[in-house]
């Protein structure tokens, strides 16, 4: 499958990704448990050419990051409320969806090959992070883009209550 839609809880915005994701960030931060409700947010990265909304025109909110002071775009629907992708004004050329708003979540790979984990270190109590993933406390890389050097966990690790 190569070309797969998603959209909002009523239909107003419906989206077309023309090609597998780049890779795909599974984020515990407080900002993606704030911004789904969830434990953490699973966001398969396109690049921005195989990326485009079909249906409406979804609302944009501009979040400023509290780590890089950089701007972040979330574009939701004003109807329904759902949220459904986020640019950066840090990595201009890709988009990043919120991956259960797919009409299967499941059509794109999901695998220790192309995902990572990060910031583990807030993440919630009985979150079950699987093993041979790259994982990180926080970031993945730092503020001047050099890598943090990964933790690879042999077995499933469930998060502790803190
Ligand atoms: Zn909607
Ligand atoms: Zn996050």
């Amino acid at each position: 499958m190569t070309n797969a839609q998603g959209g909002c809880l009523c239909g107003n915005v419906r989206y077309e990704a023309g090609k597998q994701p780049t890779r795909v960030t599974v984020c515990h931060c407080k900002f993606c448990q704030r911004a789904t409700g969830g434990a953490y947010l699973v966001e398969p990265i396109f690049n921005a050419q195989d990326f485009q909304v079909i249906k409406g025109s979804p609302k944009k909110y501009v979040h400023t990051s509290e780590g890089s002071g950089k701007e972040v775009f979330i574009y939701f629907c004003d109807t329904c409320g759902t949220k459904l992708f986020l640019t950066f004004e840090r990595f201009a050329d890709v988009v990043g969806v919120y991956g259960g708003t797919f009409d299967d979540p499941n059509w794109f790979d999901l695998t220790p090959e192309n995902s990572k984990q990060i910031f583990l270190g807030v993440a919630q109590r009985g979150t079950v992070i699987p093993p041979h993933v790259n994982t990180f406390i926080g970031h993945a890389t730092r503020e001047d883009g050099s890598p943090i050097t990964p933790t690879v966990f042999d077995t499933p690790q469930v998060i502790k209550q803190r």
